[in-house]
């Protein structure tokens, strides 16, 4: 039974593979999550960050970050959790952030959702400036979560100023001149599952056109799992399928294209850092 039910992709020669957005703190995950791990390094995903969505999340990330090898964390507050982001609740996110150099490598998830609107615009953009602002006074890179709402993130990010740590559009949904503006902006566009989805083709003509040192692959998981497995919970290892699809609308190999979107990975998170072993066994 061990026998998977779709074959993974084979990459092959001296590449890995990144999974920069995964929720491994959520509930999807309690029941399996060192097998759920040891499948990502099965298939070569050495490198998984986990997001935080709100100061509870982000600590189990920064947890999680400790306790396994090649696990590193993000802490901030979602769009969708934002009435308990108080003052007091920024200033421990950002402690949380300084005291955990070592596994902290971004900022985020933070920013706009026009789609689910669990909260007004105005108050989203509120926390939005002022999350940018503690990702700067962090020195940490952004990770970005954009649900149609383009155009507020972009004008956000110009009044905002410069990120010197750089970011990411996580998720990617926008078209290729979306994406094109991000990147003269400095920001990296990150690639979900969705691209393995028939009807992507916008996505697919971001993923054909933008520079490759701008590309990064993600999950997203538990959330949209990529062809085959969709509709079913996504996990790292299946950031194998997503990279086998972008490299085949790039025309290059899978070991070219998982090597070149891990470096881009390595340096935007700072991820050079030789993995710290497991903490239980020290
Ligand atoms: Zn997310």
């Amino acid at each position: 039974m061990n026998e998977p039910k779709y074959p993974f992709p084979a990459l092959m020669e001296e590449a890995s593979l990144v999974d920069t957005h995964c929720h491994l703190d959520m509930e999807e995950y309690a029941a399996d999550l060192d097998d759920v791990l040891d499948r990502a390094h099965q298939q070569k995903v050495d490198r998984i960050i986990t997001i935080g969505i709100d100061f509870e999340s982000s600590k189990k990330a920064v947890s999680l970050a400790r306790k396994y090898r090649g696990v590193s964390a993000s802490v901030g507050v979602h769009p969708h959790n934002l009435p308990a982001a108080t003052e007091d609740v920024y200033a421990n996110i950002l402690g949380l952030a300084r005291e955990n150099r070592d596994v902290v490598v971004g900022y985020g998830e933070i920013g706009l959702d026009y789609v689910r609107k669990y909260h007004p615009p105005e108050l989203q953009r509120r926390h939005f400036r002022l999350q940018l602002d503690m990702a700067r006074a962090a020195a940490l890179p952004v990770i970005i979560h954009d649900r149609e709402a383009h155009d507020d993130i972009l004008r956000i990010l110009d009044d905002s100023g410069p990120l010197p740590a750089g970011g990411v559009m996580h998720c990617f949904s926008g078209d290729y001149r979306f994406a094109s503006t991000l990147i003269d902006r400095g920001l990296h566009i990150s690639i979900p599952g969705v691209i393995t989805f028939k009807n992507a083709a916008s996505l697919q003509e971001v993923v054909r056109k933008v520079p490759l040192a701008s590309l990064l692959l993600e999950t997203d998981g538990p959330f949209l799992a990529p062809h085959p497995w969709r509709g079913k919970r996504n996990e790292p290892s299946y950031v194998l399928y997503t990279a086998a699809r972008v490299a085949e609308l790039r025309g290059i190999s899978l070991p070219s294209l998982a090597r070149a979107t891990s470096e881009n990975a390595a340096a935007l998170f700072s991820l050079n850092t030789p993995c710290p072993e497991s903490a239980s066994l020290s």
